[in-house]
Formats: C-alpha cells, structure tokens, sequence
C-alpha cells in the first residue's frame, strides 16, 4: 500500500518541513499509514536544523503521486504541488489565510491563527495525548523558532511561547541561544546567488486577477545585504516576465532589529497600490517598512485589501 502523502508549501521553510514530519508522526501514532515529503530542497536554516539534530530530510517531490494527501502549513493551490488540482486532500493543518480552496469531498481542516503550523500539532498531540521524542520536539521547537523569529513576530501567541518551553523541555535545549544560532545560519547569504535567494522563500499570491510575488531574506545587516540590489532587481525582473507576475516585493528583513527594507518592481498600477497601503513612494524601487517581519500578518491582508 503507498502512504499517503503529508507535506508543506513549495520552497519551504523551516515549519513547511517539519510540520509535516510532526503531523505524519501524529497520524502514524494514530493508526494511518503516511509519509511526510518535501516540495523542496531545504534552505539554509533547515539545513542547520536538519545536521543540529542529524535527522534525515524527507523525500523531495514536485508532483503526488498518491490519491490522498493532507496539506499542512498551506492551502492555496498555486503553493502547493503541481498536479494538486487531481488527488484528494483530506486533511489541512494550517495557519495561513484561506484562498482559492474548494474540495469536492469532506475533509478535516484545522486552522487556528498561532505563529506555527508546528504550535498548532503540538496542541493536536497533547490533546491525542501523544507523547513527542525528544528529537522531534527539538524539531518543533525550531519550526516554532522559525515563524516566530525567537517569539519577536507579531505573529507570535501564548500557545506558542507555551509549546516553545515545553519543547525545548522535552528536547533538553536552551530555546534562545539554539535558537539565536538557528537563525543567524539561515542569513548566510554571501554564497548564494541572487536567483537562489530570490527562491529560497518565494510565495504568489492572487489577488483580484493580479499574480503577486512575494519573497522574503531574513538578514542581520540590510545595508550589506541591499548592496547587491542591482543584482536582485535584475534576478527579479527575469523572473516576473517568465512567471508573468504583475508586483514582485522582495522583503529584506534584520531579524535581530526587525525591521524590513522591500525592494518592489511591477506594472504601474500594481505598484501604485503598494505605495497606496504602505503610504509612500518608492525610492529607487526600494519601500522602508520598520517594524514589518510578517509577511502573511503586516504585508499580504493590507495589499489584498487595496487591491
Ligand atoms: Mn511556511
Ligand atoms: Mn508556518
């Protein structure tokens, strides 16, 4: 029998992964026979978090080749995998806004706005009264980490400053300065190509017919990492007219001052209703956003409102 598929959105981050992995250990606890996979290859800080606790990625694919999978820190179609529109979802465990979903069967869905996919599996699992190991509570505790930026993001609940502790309980690890290294590795961006960066954290939206990109580097220096503009703008502007998209906002955010500095390009309109809800200009392409660190809570609701 083939397990049913359990994974996150494309060009995953860190709670992407292993929300899947937390929630495919659920359901294998459970009695279901599931395997969590990727929809890509991890970024920097997964990758620290993958060698910290010497756990083996998931299996990487781009395509179900099951019947059935389960959506777990996504729901929009255009971030899922490609051939999402011909299997069955029949589990969704996300924290994200709902859009362009419809399933033709029952499902179980479960959305709560918490700083984590990984936050809301662990309520699931003490309610299911499943006891977490200690490796996969130190994976839950960097998913956590990860959305939350160390609990600074506006995004951030109780539930997921209680998970956190109990977690970093379970795993034995002092959550601020694991997780203070965990996030000063995902800003090792020196060896990456503007390209690659552009990609690592890369989600489109649609809004009122209007494809936006919306990516997002984390840093802890934007004026060495806004020194390779020309090269982003340029990586940017390659990828808009083979994607067609109409706005492409590259957020640049110091996780340490959370502060973000965006780089934006698209057509006129477009950008006009960005300038609109962010109430500026744009300068030489670039918008000032201090105190933005959340792309789904501070930047998508505010753009799909004007637009
Ligand atoms: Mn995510
Ligand atoms: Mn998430």
């Amino acid at each position: 029998m083939t397990k049913e598929l359990i994974f996150g959105h494309k060009n995953p981050d860190t709670d992407a992964i292993i929300a899947a992995i937390a929630y495919s250990y659920m359901m294998n606890e459970s009695g279901k026979d599931t395997e969590a996979v990727a929809l890509g290859e991890p970024n920097e800080e997964t990758k620290f978090v993958f060698n910290h606790f010497n756990y083996d990625y998931p299996r990487i694919i781009s395509s179900a080749d099951t019947k059935q999978v389960m959506l777990v820190d996504h729901n929009e179609p255009k971030q899922s995998v490609d051939n999402i529109s011909d299997v069955e979802i029949t589990n969704v465990i996300d924290h994200h806004r709902i859009a362009n979903f419809e399933t033709a069967n029952p499902l179980f869905y479960h959305a709560e706005p918490l700083g984590s996919t990984s936050t809301i599996i662990w309520k699931l699992m003490n309610q299911a009264r499943i006891e977490i190991p200690a490796t996969l509570a130190g994976l839950m505790m960097s998913a956590i980490i990860s959305d939350t930026l160390l609990l600074k993001s506006p995004t951030t609940t109780n539930e997921d400053e209680a998970a956190l502790k109990s977690l970093s309980k379970t795993a034995g690890l002092d959550y601020e300065s694991y997780g203070l290294e965990m996030l000063k590795a995902g800003t090792n961006l020196a060896s990456k190509s503007a390209k690659e960066l552009i990609e690592m954290d890369a989600k489109t939206f649609d809004m009122n017919n209007k494809s936006i990109r919306i990516d997002q580097i984390n840093t802890v220096d934007l004026d060495e990492t806004l020194q390779r503009k020309a090269e982003f703008e340029e990586a940017i502007k390659a990828e808009m007219s083979a994607e067609n998209e109409n706005l492409f906002i590259l957020l640049i955010t110091n996780i340490l001052t959370s502060d973000t500095k965006a780089i934006v390009l698209g057509d006129d309109e477009s950008v006009s209703v960005f300038e609109k809800t962010f109430d500026q200009k744009l300068v030489d392409n670039i918008a000032l956003l201090p105190g933005v660190v959340s792309r789904k809570k501070q930047v998508v609701p505010q753009l799909n409102a004007n637009f």
